[in-house]
């Protein structure tokens, strides 16, 4: 037994949740500087900033998907691996005891969320073992909205906007391009990219989210990968896709490529898609007491450089004057007079709602009153107090998924307001002219900044969900948003999506 592994397991995972590494965080500097203050990516960069020092002040998780846990652990010939995988198993569940983790593993089949992020195939731990007398282990905490716009392609394919895409490193340029273009900002950009070149299925992109284990300002030792790394930098910030998707001149922080052995007959390429909320520590422990002797990617003995200045931080949403107050309920001739680009703050009651409560509300009459509602896309960490409940983290979900029932439930129940991130699609759209609403889009990922706007949980309706899924009636004051889909049929998402696709095609051949 290694009397101090649990508690530096613990350790690890908390830290890991509530404090972006060095690196990311002067990746995410440079990005704060390179946008104008006051454009919609200045505005939404600096929300990102004050959340990642919000998060590291107060110890709370810097996104509300705290992810899926990702450990690498190498240890030294003869560590009892069993014991070390139960032991990371009762660290993660103590994590998620203490809110550092959100509930965030679910039964595929039943829907059942297990409560405390144990389950079959999670957390995923691999081990490895190697000639060092320490062991090692490195986590990271990778978010359902980047995963999901992870992409892998075989080549040769034809790729919207830049043609074919031969077996050929110009071919590999050519698909991480194009997934960092499909990616738009519902991976909550600006994101990195992790690629493998070659592999299978599996290995491919296993093979890519280890290179999301590689600093950002390191350079690649094969200067054929590094060299591509640089032209993908270059290129992909070029696009205009800009932070949250809103434009802008920087939409990747960071691109780690790998290459493994192949079949003759495939050629994969996989990548694996991390938000800016790139949350990955490592540690080393002494293998005979389990105790933490030296951290990595951070340095352990001091605190990290803030963001910004602590005044900046604690005066929050910097504001024109042009920012438009709704207060909830909302009436159709208010919200047919706003347009696309308008900065709102809402305050009042907000419904929050994803996926299980839309199928639910494909069904089955509402449990609360939604005309003239706000309807927030995001899945909170909750804390429990005396009989009430405080959120600790509340940022917003990536809406797409609720696509398939988002102009139905508007149609229906008379909702005027959706808030998530990354945009929704044409039927949405539609819905939102015809029944008078709008869909706001918040800064994904931003968890602590937007929990400081809910002034209190007045309750909560389907519970039978797990806490993530559940509808929880929220009292907000002053939460900023931008109308990014208007009721008159406009759409920040599609104009982005136009003109990057028109900025890749330039990119179709060097
Ligand atoms: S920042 Fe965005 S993509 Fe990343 S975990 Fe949070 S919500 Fe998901």
């Amino acid at each position: 037994m290694l009397p101090a592994f649990l508690d530096s397991l613990v350790e690890l995972i908390s830290r890991t949740s509530t404090d972006l590494p060095p690196d990311v965080r002067a990746a995410m500097r440079t990005a704060v500087q390179a946008e104008a203050p006051g454009t919609r990516a200045g505005q939404a960069l600096t929300i990102i900033a004050q959340n990642i020092d919000q998060a590291a002040a107060c110890e709370g998780p810097i996104c509300q998907d705290t992810g899926m846990p990702t450990f690498e652990v190498k240890v030294p010939v003869g560590a009892n691996q069993i014991v070390l995988k139960q032991q990371i198993r009762e660290a993660v569940a103590e994590a998620t005891r203490r809110g550092k983790l959100r509930p965030n593993s679910v039964d595929s089949i039943t829907g059942e969320n297990s409560g405390n992020n144990l389950g079959p195939g999670t957390p995923i731990i691999h081990f490895e073992q190697w000639e060092e007398p320490e062991i090692e282990v490195r986590l990271i905490l990778k978010g359902g909205g980047c995963e999901n716009t992870n992409a892998q392609y075989a080549l040769p394919a034809e790729l919207d906007h830049l043609g074919r895409a031969d077996r050929s490193l110009e071919g590999v340029r050519k698909a991480v391009l194009h997934a960092v273009w499909k990616a738009q900002g519902k991976g909550c950009s600006p994101g990195a990219v992790g690629v493998c070149i070659g592999g299978d299925r599996t290995s491919g992109y296993l093979h890519a989210k280890e290179q999301l284990f590689r600093t950002l300002d390191d350079t690649n030792p094969d200067p054929r990968l590094a060299s591509l790394e640089d032209a993908i930098m270059d290129e992909a910030n070029r696009l205009g896709v800009g932070p949250m998707g809103f434009s802008g001149g920087t939409s990747l922080i960071g691109c780690k490529i790998g290459a493994l052995n192949r079949l003759p007959a495939s050629f994969f390429v996989s990548v694996a898609y991390d938000c800016w909320a790139f949350r990955r520590l490592g540690v080393r422990l002494d293998a005979t007491s389990g105790a933490i002797t030296s951290w990595m990617y951070r340095d352990g003995t001091a605190p990290a450089e803030p963001m910004l200045p602590a005044d900046v931080v604690a005066a929050g949403f910097p504001t024109t004057g042009r920012e438009v107050p709704l207060h909830a309920p909302i009436s159709e001739e208010q919200i047919r007079s706003l347009k696309v680009g308008d900065v709102v703050l809402v305050s009042g009651r907000v419904f929050t709602g994803r996926d299980a409560v839309h199928a639910h509300l494909m069904k089955h009459a509402p449990p609360v009153d939604l005309s003239g509602a706000v309807l927030y896309h995001c899945g909170p960490v909750v804390a429990k107090e005396g009989d009430g409940w405080r959120i600790t983290a509340a940022g917003p979900t990536t809406s797409i998924r609720e696509e398939p029932y988002q102009a139905e439930i508007l149609r229906r129940y008379g909702v005027r307001v959706v808030i998530g991130k990354g945009g929704m699609g044409a039927e949405t759209l539609a819905g939102l002219e015809e029944s008078g609403a709008v869909y706001l889009n918040a800064i994904g990922g931003a968890a602590q900044f937007y929990a400081r706007c809910i002034e209190r949980v007045d309750g909560v309706s389907l519970t039978e969900f797990g806490t993530p899924e559940a509808m929880w009636h929220l009292q907000v004051r002053d939460f900023p948003a931008i109308v990014t889909m208007d009721a008159h049929g406009n759409s920040l998402h599609r104009d982005v999506e136009a003109e990057s696709g028109r900025r890749l095609a330039t990119l179709a051949e060097r």
